[in-house]
């Protein structure tokens, strides 16, 4: 019994691991440093969406805590 269970969580990490991996190669190629092109402040990682590159805070319709 718990032989298969060990199985299983192998399985549903293999399966995790695959998942996380294809999210962040889809992701990677549309981040980019810069600024923004609606606040204008620096950020690591901006994304291209219909009004340019813009951060994540832009992005949500919220302002950047301060
Ligand atoms: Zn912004």
């Amino acid at each position: 019994m718990a032989d298969h269970i060990d199985m299983a969580n192998e399985v549903a990490e293999a399966e995790a691991a695959r998942g996380i991996a294809a999210a962040q190669s889809a992701n990677h190629p549309v981040g980019i440093e810069g600024e923004c092109d609606q606040c204008g402040d620096h950020f690591t990682r901006l994304v291209k969406d219909h009004l340019g590159y813009r951060c994540g805070y832009c992005r949500d319709g919220r302002r950047k805590p301060r």
